[in-house]
């Protein structure tokens, strides 16, 4: 299918796409959720730009550095392709307002639950919000997604099922559009929905 113009997807990496690994920053230490290459592989197929949107603090606290970062990316890349599929744009946020080091350690714009992530991937890719998703396994990449103004997808990875436990239990009102057990079942679902005019959120699929 072609590209259709504005459709982008919003991801969050670590917990999302790849196993939560602490301070992930080795490419040898990469692992990709359970069936996450094919869910990059469908999107794209079905004419979806892909941007991963990541908060990278280790940067910040000195772990590992932007080259790392970018390296990891670029590995990262190289092993989806060989499933079909790819990352258009990678954004990160090397900062923290508290334990960053030098100039690292700031209030930026770009730490999500802000905004400015998404921000800079506009500047190099077209974005239609009414048809643009953010999937995250935390509640901040949720909040990040509101706050930009897409729909939004928790998965249940990561931390996603501890994240709307925890919600359900204090007897709040869910803070995702959708929920999904994992990045198949949040790629299935944006798919049919952008897909099927008919499609209505509270379908199963
Ligand atoms: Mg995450
Ligand atoms: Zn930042």
């Amino acid at each position: 299918m072609a590209e259709r113009a504005g459709r982008v997807v919003f991801l969050d990496r670590d917990g999302t796409i790849n196993e939560e690994v602490h301070y992930l920053h080795r490419p040898e230490d990469l692992r990709f959720l359970p069936g996450a290459p094919e869910a990059i592989r469908m999107l794209k197929e079905a004419g979806f730009t892909l941007i991963v949107i990541t908060n990278q603090a280790g940067v910040a606290r000195g772990y590992y550095t932007c080259r790392d970062v970018e390296a990891l990316h670029a590995y990262m890349n190289e092993q989806l392709q060989k499933e079909g599929g790819r990352i258009d744009g990678f954004y990160y946020c090397p900062h923290h307002p508290v334990y960053g080091i030098g100039s690292y350690k700031t209030v930026c714009h770009c730490r999500k639950p802000d905004i400015g992530m998404f921000e800079m991937a506009e500047r190099n890719f077209s974005v239609d919000k009414a048809h643009s998703y953010m999937i995250g396994d935390k509640e901040l990449d949720i909040q990040a997604g509101h706050n930009y103004g897409v729909q939004s997808v928790l998965v249940g990875t990561g931390y996603g099922a501890e994240h709307k436990e925890a919600a359900e239990r204090q007897g709040r009102e869910p803070f995702y559009d959708y929920y999904a057990e994992d990045l198949k079942a949040a790629a299935r679902y944006i798919i049919l929905k952008e897909g099927d005019p008919a499609f209505r959120p509270e379908d199963k699929i």
